[in-house]
């Protein structure tokens, strides 16, 4: 192997979102990541939701406000082009 241009390999301990570590080889000490082979629908077989960032929260509540504006454009239609932000 040529000389100053190998990262460190070593020992590494994978840290996942449901609480399992395993070891593995890297060359970094420590991953996290957010799913890994006990969690993953896959390997569960079980449907499991995945929400980064509350975007499932995010679209109910965008859910919510469009079909609060959509009573109101019954009343009024000129609403309906009106772009959502
Ligand atoms: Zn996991």
């Amino acid at each position: 192997m040529k000389d100053g241009i190998h990262p460190n390999y070593g020992k590494c301990i994978v840290r996942c979102a449901c609480g399992e570590t395993f070891e593995t080889g890297a060359i970094k000490d420590k991953i996290n990541v957010d799913i890994c082979s006990k969690c993953h629908p896959f390997y569960t077989g079980r449907q499991k939701l995945i929400d980064a960032g509350g975007r499932v929260d995010k679209f109910r509540k965008r859910m919510n406000q469009h079909q609060d504006t959509k009573t109101d454009q019954d009343t009024n239609p000129d609403q309906d082009t009106k772009p959502e932000s």
